[in-house]
């Protein structure tokens, strides 16, 4: 298995997952071309990808969608009323279009979607299971039930760490906004992605903390409040194998 976060936060989102000779993109929030030079720096071909899977209709998630499905012919997943959502919708060919409900198969791997609570039509996100599981879990205001459930087991997990809530309180952003990101249905800060991670039964192989807002959060801190918070809770962060994704790619750690 291969995972590559290609790029993550407010300006542009997409992971690329192979696994079991299948490959895919959770995301295009970034052109084409981007993702095509991204691709080309791990040795993957643009044009040997399998699917694109939308979790939700937000611009920093589909901005590159159209180009994408229009020069490669590559299908698209996501939900019905997240497709209704679309605004490229007719620049996208319609034979490119595919509604998943809650699990469908993709040769050898098994695609399952779970609920966010975001502020988007149907926002999900994607457990890809197959001889290991990746998950992806961004764009999302707290951990539900069913995130918790879903994230379970992962070997590979991509989850958001938005904000610092201090940070976010004390910056620039107009009060709308800092409630919009702060609420239920806005973005996960960096306490409560730690906080999922302690609650897990087994802890994933490796961690992508994702979607790192550029205004409200710093990496570094980050990383440190996820790690503080499991050493508090007598969990060792050593054994994950802790990534910072940016939002041109990732810092390996
Ligand atoms: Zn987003
Ligand atoms: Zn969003």
């Amino acid at each position: 298995m291969q995972v590559a976060v290609l790029a993550s936060g407010s300006k542009g989102n997409s992971v690329f997952v192979e696994m079991d000779g299948v490959r895919l993109l959770v995301d295009a929030g970034i052109s084409a071309r981007r993702i095509k030079k991204s691709l080309a720096e791990i040795a993957v071909e643009i044009d040997s990808l399998n699917a694109v899977f939308i979790t939700h209709e937000h611009s920093d998630h589909v901005k590159g969608l159209a180009t994408l499905c229009r020069q490669y012919h590559l299908p698209v997943y996501t939900r019905p009323d997240t497709l209704s959502c679309l605004l490229a919708k007719e620049k996208l060919p319609a034979e490119c279009l595919h509604v998943i409900h809650e699990q469908l198969q993709l040769e050898n791997l098994s695609v399952h979607t779970f609920g966010l609570s975001h502020d988007a039509a149907d926002p999900v996100g994607y457990q890809i299971d197959g001889s290991r599981k990746c998950t992806v879990a961004t764009d999302l205001g707290f951990v539900t039930g069913e995130v918790q459930a879903a994230i379970e087991g992962s070997d590979v997990l991509v989850l958001e760490a938005n904000h610092d809530p201090d940070l976010l309180r004390r910056g620039s952003y107009p009060w709308p906004l800092k409630q919009r990101i702060l609420g239920n249905h806005g973005h996960l800060s960096n306490h409560d992605a730690a906080w999922a991670l302690v609650h897990m039964q087994q802890r994933p192989a490796k961690v992508f903390l994702a979607h790192l807002s550029e205004e409200n959060n710093r990496p570094e801190l980050a990383e440190n409040t996820v790690r503080d918070i499991l050493g508090e809770q007598g969990l060792s962060s050593a054994e994950i194998g802790l990534t910072l994704t940016l939002q041109d790619g990732m810092v390996s750690l």
